[in-house]
């Protein structure tokens, strides 16, 4: 993928570890796509990821490729670390996506601190050696 850094984040938090269930969206974030579970019957998405669909409780899911577009749900600025490695203050937030689905994470990048609710964002990667992380940020003029 070009423009990835050549050297991994290093940061030092804390990092999730894939398991069986999430082992597809940690395996798109290393290609810098986001993905969600999306109901073959149905057709709704899902977060997080569900051995059944949510709402019709097939099992045909599909990871599917999101727009990596959504709007600030709610947010809080975190001023005390939860644990060494944290950069205070920071954004943590509930982004609802494009899609559908609402997404606990971060915002970051220019201008994070002065997020709104309702605020257009967009996804973006931060490579780990471990695991690529989806983070979202402000689109300039959202
Ligand atoms: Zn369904």
């Amino acid at each position: 993928v070009s423009g990835r850094p050549a050297e991994p984040s290093s940061r030092r938090i804390p990092l999730p570890v894939p398991s069986r269930l999430s082992r597809p969206l940690w395996e798109a974030t290393r290609e810098h796509v986001l993905k969600l579970q999306r109901c073959d019957r149905c057709h709704e998405w899902q977060w997080t990821p569900q051995v059944i669909c949510r709402h019709c409780y097939s099992r045909e899911l599909t990871w599917t490729k999101v727009s990596g577009r959504g709007t600030v749900y709610s947010y809080s600025v975190v001023q005390h670390a939860p644990s060494p490695g944290f950069e205070t203050p920071y954004v943590f937030a509930i982004v609802e996506l494009e899609e559908g689905p609402r997404m606990m994470t971060d915002i970051v990048g220019p201008g994070a601190l002065e997020v709104s609710i309702g605020d257009a964002v967009e996804v973006v990667f931060e490579d780990f050696s471990e695991v690529t992380l989806f983070l979202f940020q402000r689109v300039p003029g959202g």
